[in-house]
């Protein structure tokens, strides 16, 4: 259903006066439910956002100004050939892996990033001291190619894969292929077994199931996971970021969630092979960092944190490999679509990701995260769904 259509239903029927005592009582900074449900559209999606010409020349400024503190480099390329870069921060054996936009269309978490960068490679003794405790490694928007097209999918044909993977001659086109748009939705093409190499039988495979590393997007994450993962032993933390649909709601129906995390994307991790460093406490404790962080903002939406779906098992994604591998992996999904949003709210929920981001790596850095309470992420809420739901994580 359209928001649109959405809001009309909405008005013909009892629930609405429900949604308006609710809005008597959403003061305080909280949004009231029925806003920004696609009802503002404000010109082009990536309005106020940066594109690919715009963000390498950022990362080139940000390695410039501050001396190489942040040290930038080219990672690998997408299927159009445009470069993907890694901005690396700090010197600390605990690392953190941050990976933005593998949804071309899901751009808060890309310009939080940026943000972040300048603060922990700026000369305050605060990130001083954070550099000499952690390390941090960006990856601001994988899917660059569908960051141009301001699109969920990649940009590759299933026939460039089969150039690449000539042993799928004969296979079926992987399920997580879009024909009609010509791209693949590269979060779920991830495969535990970084050395996974694509055979015919696997496809078209399944949402239930493993990816295959077949786009290069994917490939270039699973570079850079790899390289971490020797130098550290154990790539500690990975957090991706990415947008949802906007409409949704605290579980009080009192205000909009703008933001949903997530520690959950496997139901059964054995089903996968031997996975032995898999912890999902160490997933619960690094989300309620997030959540934390974000709940001391008191009087604001900010508070209106709630969990993703828990009912979610997808082992191809970057969360659900990287997790089985060892990772304390963090979800975190911006209620927005950037077509729909006006910029003040953009900033908004920009800030919120940095707020939530920024929070879980000085946790990292001073160690507290270590002794959070797992329990706590547990009694987060999940979210309420209003209209119909988007295509999720
Ligand atoms: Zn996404």
């Amino acid at each position: 259903m359209s928001a649109r259509r959405w809001i009309a239903t909405l008005a013909s029927t009892a629930l609405i006066a429900g949604l308006s005592t609710a809005a008597a009582h959403a003061g305080d900074g909280a949004i009231p439910p029925w806003a920004h449900c696609g009802t503002e559209a404000s010109g082009s999606g990536s309005e106020g956002f940066v594109d690919h010409a715009q963000l390498t020349s950022a990362l080139k400024q940000l390695e410039a100004s501050t001396g190489g503190l942040v040290d930038v480099e080219v990672a690998g390329y997408s299927q159009q050939g445009r470069a993907i870069h890694t901005a690396r921060v700090g010197e600390g054996d605990k690392v953190v892996y941050v990976q933005t936009q593998i949804h071309g269309n899901e751009m808060h978490g890309t310009e939080a990033a940026l943000e972040l960068l300048k603060r922990w490679g700026s000369d305050s003794p605060a990130a001083q001291e954070l550099r000499k405790n952690v390390t941090v490694v960006v990856v601001p928007r994988l899917n660059a190619d569908g960051g141009e097209l301001d699109r969920r999918q990649n940009d590759m044909s299933w026939g460039e894969v089969v150039a690449d993977f000539p042993q799928l001659a004969d296979a079926s086109p992987a399920w997580n292929y879009n024909a009609r748009v010509g791209g693949f939705d590269v979060n779920r093409d991830f495969n535990p077994n970084l050395d996974y190499v694509p055979a015919a039988a696997d496809f078209p495979g399944s949402s239930a199931d493993t990816g295959w590393y077949i786009t290069p997007e994917a490939q270039t994450s699973r570079d850079v996971y790899r390289s971490l993962e020797r130098e550290f032993g154990t790539v500690d933390f990975f957090v991706d970021l990415h947008n949802q649909w906007s409409c949704y709601a605290t579980d009080d129906m009192e205000s909009m969630s703008p933001l949903s995390i997530s520690a959950k994307f496997i139901d059964d991790p054995a089903a996968f092979g031997d996975w032995p460093k898999f912890d999902m406490v160490a997933s619960k404790r690094a989300n309620v960092a997030v959540y934390q962080a974000l709940q001391e903002q008191g009087d604001s939406s900010f508070g209106d944190l709630t969990l993703y779906p828990q009912s979610t098992n997808l082992p191809g994604t970057a969360l659900g490999s990287y997790q089985l591998r060892g990772s304390a992996a963090i979800l975190f999904e911006t209620s927005s679509q950037t077509q729909y949003d006006g910029m003040k709210r953009n900033g908004m929920l920009t800030q919120m990701v940095e707020t939530g981001l920024g929070g879980l790596v000085d946790a990292v850095a001073d160690g507290s995260v270590d002794s959070l309470d797992a329990g706590v992420y547990d009694s987060i809420p999940e979210r309420v769904t209003l209209p119909s739901d988007g295509p999720g994580v």
